[in-house]
C-alpha cells in the first residue's frame, strides 16, 4: 500500500491502523478521494480545449452512461382503446331490445370479436411487460437490478374492457 498523500510504502512492520498512513498519517480512502476529485476538475475545465486527457474524458463518459442507465425509464403505451368504437358499442346495446333475432346475432359475433382483439391485446401487453422485465439487467454501480418503471399501464383498462365486453354478450344471450 503506498500513500497517495506522501508517496510512503507501508512496510510490514509498520504498527499503524492498516486503514491509515504511518508517515503522515492520513486516512488512505481520505487521501484517494482527494486525488481523484482535482482530476475530474481539471478534466471538465479543459473539456473540448485540450486533446490530450482523451482517456480520462473517455472514462468520465462511460460512468456518465452508467449512471443514465441505472436510471432506465420503460415507457409502455400500449392499447389506449378506441374511443368511438366503445361508445358505438353502449348504443348499439342499449338498442339491442328493438333489434330482430338475426341482428342480435350478429351483435354478438361482433362483439365476440371484439372480446377476442381485447384479449389478444392484454396477452400480448403481458408477453411485452414480461420481456422487458427480462431485459432490464442490474446496475453495473449498484449491482442492484435496474427499476422498472412502467407507463401507462394497458392492462387494467384492457381488463375493464373485456369484463364489460362479456356482461355484455351475456346480456344479448339471455334475450330469446
Ligand atoms: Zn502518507
Amino acid at each position: 500500500m503506498q500513500c497517495l498523500k506522501c508517496g510512503y510504502v507501508r512496510k510490514s512492520e509498520d504498527i499503524a491502523p492498516e486503514w491509515q498512513c504511518p508517515a503522515c498519517q492520513v486516512v488512505y480512502a481520505k487521501a484517494s478521494q482527494n486525488v481523484v476529485e482535482p482530476q475530474m476538475i481539471q478534466t471538465s475545465a479543459s473539456f473540448g480545449a485540450s486533446k490530450q486527457s482523451n482517456g480520462t474524458q473517455f472514462s468520465l463518459k462511460i460512468i456518465f452512461a452508467t449512471l443514465v442507465g441505472c436510471g432506465l425509464y420503460f415507457g409502455y403505451s400500449y392499447f389506449s382503446g378506441n374511443t368511438s368504437a366503445g361508445s358505438a358499442s353502449i348504443i348499439s346495446s342499449v338498442g339491442a331490445s328493438l333489434r330482430s333475432e338475426k341482428d342480435n346475432q350478429e351483435l354478438i359475433t361482433n362483439k365476440k370479436a371484439e372480446l377476442k382483439t381485447y384479449e389478444d391485446a392484454l396477452q400480448q401487453a403481458e408477453a411485452d411487460i414480461a420481456k422487458m422485465k427480462a431485459e432490464v439487467g442490474t446496475c453495473p454501480i449498484t449491482g442492484q437490478p435496474n427499476q422498472f418503471t412502467l407507463k401507462d399501464d394497458p392492462r387494467p383498462g384492457l381488463h375493464g374492457k373485456i369484463e364489460k365486453l362479456k356482461a355484455e354478450i351475456r346480456q344479448l344471450e339471455k334475450k330469446p
